[in-house]
């Protein structure tokens, strides 16, 4: 498939580049300030920032091109834009928080077991270049889990992307961890996305659980 790739120099996007390529996608990346034709490209992928993800989804459905979207922290009713638009132009789009299979079974898990242990907080610790707090994934896990969950967001450098899901009862607690050690974790649900795309309804899918 002849795949946009916006955010192409990024920390994900220059990892997932060759990926593309090697699984066989004709990969055109694209960076800020950079115009390339859209139209006639079979998907569009960003992996960007806040303030640029919705200008690119917007461009490349305005360009016949549905969008796979990783890029987090999107505006206030983002989310709701890109599924109007997409639904408007008959496209499917895919968003999710996390690619990563061990993120997406630990959200699972984790709303599992709020069921039986209610009392719990998100710590989740990131990169210090990350620009949105709290991350996409604890926000989409506190929405999963029982109650309201205070969320923790820390910021080092030497960090990937890592959560724990701390639930609490007297006398135990109960620990669920996941940690993202290279960007290659984002690559394997990014391209079953990319597979999946033709056959998702039109307007925003969200979550890696719809494709699982
Ligand atoms: P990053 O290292 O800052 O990379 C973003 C790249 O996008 C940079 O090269 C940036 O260029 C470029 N860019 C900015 N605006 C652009 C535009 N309008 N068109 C094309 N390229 C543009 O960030 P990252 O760590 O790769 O993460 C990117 C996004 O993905 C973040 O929102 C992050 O939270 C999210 N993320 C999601 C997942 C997931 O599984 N869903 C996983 C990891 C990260 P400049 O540096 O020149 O601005």
């Amino acid at each position: 498939m002849r795949i946009v790739l916006f955010g192409r120099d990024g920390k994900v996007g220059s990892v997932l580049g060759p990926r593309l390529s090697e699984a066989g996608h004709e990969v055109t990346g694209v960076e800020v300030g950079e115009e390339v034709e859209l139209a006639g490209h079979g998907a569009a992928v960003d992996f960007t920032a806040p303030a640029a993800v919705l200008g690119n989804v917007r461009r490349a459905l305005e360009a016949d091109v549905p969008c796979v979207i990783g890029t987090t922290g999107l505006p206030d009713g983002g989310v709701e834009e890109i599924d109007g638009l997409a639904r408007e132009r008959g496209l499917p789009s895919f968003l999710a928080p996390n690619f990563a299979i061990g993120a997406v079974l630990m959200m699972r898990f984790a709303e599992e077991a709020s069921r039986f242990m209610p009392d719990a907080e998100i710590v989740e610790l990131h990169h210090e270049t990350k620009l949105d707090a709290p991350s996409g994934t604890a926000a989409a896990t506190a929405a999963r889990m029982a109650g309201e969950v205070p969320i923790h967001s820390v910021r080092l450098p030497g960090l990937v992307a890592h959560q724990e899901v701390i639930l609490g009862a007297a006398g135990q607690y109960l620990t669920i961890r996941h940690d993202t050690t290279s960007r290659e974790a984002f690559v394997p649900g990014v391209l079953l996305a990319l597979e999946r795309l033709p056959d998702l309804p039109p307007g925003l899918t969200v979550g890696l659980d719809a494709l699982l």
